[in-house]
């Protein structure tokens, strides 16, 4: 990781600074100089973005008249190798000679500075946030790391020099850095009563361990089956936690009931599920309540998959494909181009391509892309369909980030974004699906406003 070096005179709040980044409350903080005695080493992260955090603060409880010195040799060490500096100021106190004589010493190093303005709160910090560009690091950021105010400009600052260094892969990087491969894929069929579930399950599972047929009798509630598929591309079984959700519960008398049970236990296995498979009947097609079963699964933001079920019997296949693909398209805009998979319970037909999907939209579901080529689509794409600019006045989005995965969450910074029509958002929304290999997995966008 790259590592980013926190310096400035004492009591500016570096060691606060510090602890906002780990996201810890680990040091010992309070209002009287001197209290940090250690060079620390923490790694952080601020909005997805990784890095190591050393805080410099060991030369503090010095003779005041020593500490530049001191400072140049702690500080020259920390920032051997150091990928850049955090300069701290406190623009309430304003300027002092020892800021100055820091950002002297600070300029004949070779290393990117952020000049970062703290305890700016409110307005606070005003007068000593404009003193401060006349230590020559340009712009600084306001910034309150005790109230967290300001966080989204010091990533805006940070993000040209560190996003290059970023690490390329960060698949199911978990926080000791160790790749893990992904557990049992957690999968739930769900579908109106009778569309097939039950036949389905006890087909994956090549016996008859569920019941099916009008006249099964047993009433329960949801289970989960551990399971290997085996996957004909490498012939490796693979692990799948399948959720069945009472496709018994059938035997109920009355219809209506059975349909609103049938949401309800959708409800349910949507909660445990990674991926949701809604089974529809090829002989009836896509009903109002299949649609409101997969608009609750990507609400829910899972990975959703609609297999055709009875393929065996359908009549007319291609135009039954094309009218349902076209019908989801419709209704399902969030998600189009869910995957649609024929398959027939009876014969076994498409069960495979099913579990293939499967597993590949959780790949996608669980996909983290880098900010910095995560950026260079996002310039292109704005260059392709600018922002509109209400008022004659345009809208500034300025940079992406990927704040997490299953599902994709993404954040835009930028000015005015309140104004920014939900066409645009659904632009930047199917851009990110289509273009960088999310699929038809839900993808949440949110935005957030840099000042100014
Ligand atoms: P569930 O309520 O969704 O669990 O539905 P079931 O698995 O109990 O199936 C309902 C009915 O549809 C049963 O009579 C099954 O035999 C029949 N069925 C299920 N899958 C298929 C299939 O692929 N082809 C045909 N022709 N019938 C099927």
């Amino acid at each position: 990781l790259p590592q980013v070096v926190i310096i400035g005179r004492p009591n500016v709040g570096k060691s606060t600074l510090w602890n906002r980044l780990v996201g810890k409350k680990l040091a010992l903080v309070d209002d009287q100089p001197g209290v940090t005695r250690d060079r620390r080493f923490g790694d952080a992260e601020l909005l997805g973005m990784k890095f190591q955090i050393v805080d410099t603060a060991g030369w503090e409880d010095d003779d005041p008249a020593s500490l530049p010195g001191r400072m140049r040799a702690q500080t020259e060490a920390a920032l051997v190798g150091a990928a850049m500096a955090l300069f701290v100021i406190d623009s309430r106190a304003g300027l002092t000679p020892l800021d100055e004589e820091i950002a002297r010493w600070l300029r004949g190093q070779s290393v990117p500075v952020v000049l970062v303005a703290n305890k700016a709160e409110g307005k606070a910090g005003d007068a000593g946030l404009y003193e401060s560009f006349a230590l020559g690091f340009g712009d600084p950021v306001a910034l309150s790391a005790e109230h967290g105010e300001g966080v989204a400009d010091l990533f805006e600052a940070m993000l040209p020099i560190l996003d290059p260094l970023q690490p390329e892969e960060e698949i199911a990087e978990e926080d000791d850095g160790e790749e893990r491969p992904l557990g049992p894929l957690k999968l739930a069929i769900v579908g109106r009563p009778n569309a097939g579930k039950s036949t389905l399950i006890n087909r994956l599972l090549q016996e008859d361990r569920l019941l099916t047929g009008p006249e099964a009798g047993i009433t329960r509630d949801s289970i989960t089956i551990d399971w290997h598929w085996t996957d004909p591309r490498t012939d490796e079984p693979r692990a799948v936690k399948l959720i069945d959700t009472a496709g018994m519960r059938k035997r109920a008398r009355v219809i209506d009931k059975l349909e609103r049970m049938a949401v309800a236990d959708a409800r349910h296995a949507v909660d445990f599920a990674e991926v949701v498979v809604l089974l529809l009947d090829a002989t009836l097609g896509l009903e109002h309540q299949d649609l409101k079963i997969a608009a609750h699964a990507v609400e829910e933001g899972r990975a959703l998959i609609i297999a055709i079920n009875k393929w065996d019997v359908a009549a007319e296949p291609s135009s039954l494909f094309n009218g349902i693909r076209a019908a989801l398209d419709e209704g399902l805009a969030q998600v189009r181009g869910v995957p649609l998979v024929a398959v027939s319970a009876r014969t076994g037909k498409g069960t495979d391509q099913l579990l293939q999907a499967a597993f590949d939209i959780r790949d996608q579901w669980n996909r983290r892309v880098p900010t910095a080529g995560l950026n260079r689509w996002f310039d292109d794409a704005m260059a392709a369909n600018p922002p509109p600019a209400p008022g004659g006045k345009r809208i500034k989005l300025r940079y992406i980030t990927q704040v997490g995965a299953r599902p994709p969450r993404f954040v835009i910074f930028g000015t005015r974004l309140d104004e920014l029509p939900e066409s645009y958002r659904r632009y930047l929304v199917n851009g990110i699906r289509r273009e960088l290999g999310f699929g038809a997995v839900p993808v949440r966008l949110m935005l957030r406003s840099a000042k100014n």
